[in-house]
């Protein structure tokens, strides 16, 4: 994985707490080793799932939303 950022190279890590409201929540994320700048899973999920949800709509079809998605 590369970083959106710098392109570097982003190694796996596991990132718990992030809210600080419950110490139960750990999520999967990358970190570049250039510039520190941290991406997890929650992040992406989330901005796929805006994506969905009509943040694509120049991109989607309505008949085949699916296959212009991707
Ligand atoms: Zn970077």
């Amino acid at each position: 994985m590369r970083c959106e950022r710098c392109n570097g190279l982003m190694v796996g890590e596991e990132i718990c707490d992030l809210q600080g409201t419950n110490g139960d929540l750990c999520v999967d994320s990358f970190r570049c080793l250039l510039c520190g700048n941290v991406v997890d899973t929650m992040i992406l999920e989330n901005r796929q799932r805006s994506i969905d949800a009509g943040g694509s709509a120049m991109w989607t079809s309505p008949r085949m939303p699916r296959l212009v998605a991707v």
